[in-house]
């Protein structure tokens, strides 16, 4: 069916991953669900079957971004059964902290301890799991009439981050304003995935890529502190992957809004 659209979201078993599936399958694309745990992954499409979406809009397929077995493996399954991909959310994501330890807002992160295995897997999933995804996914998504990529990332990527930085190194407050650990393995991964965005969408003027802060959501990355509900959150997702094609591409949205790396 040339008219059917079909996607793939990753880390869509709960949060703005699982609220994104609901757009994009209430605006008639056919969507594959999908969690790195099968059981998590069975439980949201139940949900989501109560909810009265049927497996002509929704269907399961267990994806761990950071085992390249499981990401080669669900391709195929997107080839034999769809024959293209029309949308990649780059969803998935860890905080690379211990949630035990999240307090209040953001910003509180900078007090926390990230170890180095943390950060491994942080980079390993939201960086590396996202661009591995991506480029298993680059030989179907050329098969669409318009190809759409939405990473989803963050503010705190933003290389604003990097001039704070510089700032504080020039006045040599880097370790009074506790620098080491204030530039988390989370930041630099959303720093990199940003950067890619634009790599890719300069690589493949006929893809439409963007990436996008959602806003701080309520979610269990942030132990359900954030300001923002999941549908909130997950509309400006939303609206990138539905963006007809030509639209814009390699940028950063602020939710909704245009903004500047
Ligand atoms: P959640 O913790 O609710 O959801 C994260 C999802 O990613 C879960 O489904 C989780 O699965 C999945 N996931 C983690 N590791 C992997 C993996 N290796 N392979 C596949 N899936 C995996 O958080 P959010 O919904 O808030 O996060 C979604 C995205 O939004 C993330 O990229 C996050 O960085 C970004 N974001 C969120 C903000 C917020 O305020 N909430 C702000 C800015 C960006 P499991 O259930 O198995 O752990």
């Amino acid at each position: 069916d040339s008219k059917q659209r079909y996607a793939v979201v990753t880390g869509s078993n709960k949060g703005i991953g699982l609220e994104t599936v609901k757009g994009l399958a209430s605006n008639g694309v056919k969507v594959i669900l999908t969690a790195r745990d099968e059981k998590r992954g069975y439980e949201a499409v139940e949900k989501l079957r109560e909810c009265g979406f049927s497996d002509e809009l929704v269907i399961f397929y267990q994806l761990d971004v950071t085992d390249s077995s499981s990401i080669a493996s669900l391709v195929k399954f997107v080839k034999f059964h769809f024959g293209r991909l029309d949308i990649l959310v780059n969803n998935a994501g860890i905080n690379g902290f211990n949630s035990a330890d999240l307090i209040g807002s953001m910003i509180k992160w900078k007090e926390l301890n990230q170890t180095y295995d943390m950060a491994v897997k942080c980079l390993r999933t939201n960086y590396y799991g996202a661009k591995e995804t991506t480029e298993a996914f680059l030989p179907l998504l050329e098969l669409s009439n318009s190809p759409m990529i939405v990473n989803v990332s963050s503010t705190a990527g933003l290389l604003q981050v990097l001039k704070e930085f510089m700032k504080d190194f020039k006045e040599g407050s880097l370790k009074t304003k506790g620098w080491p650990t204030y530039l988390s393995a989370y930041m630099l991964s959303k720093a990199a995935m940003n950067s890619y965005t634009r790599l890719l969408a300069r690589k493949h003027p006929e893809f439409c890529v963007n990436c996008v802060c959602p806003g701080f959501v309520k979610t269990d990355i942030n132990r359900n502190t954030g300001i923002l509900s999941v549908e909130n959150g997950a509309a400006s997702v939303v609206r990138l992957a539905l963006l007809p094609s030509g639209s814009p591409s390699g940028h950063f949205f602020a939710m909704q809004e245009l903004s500047s790396f």
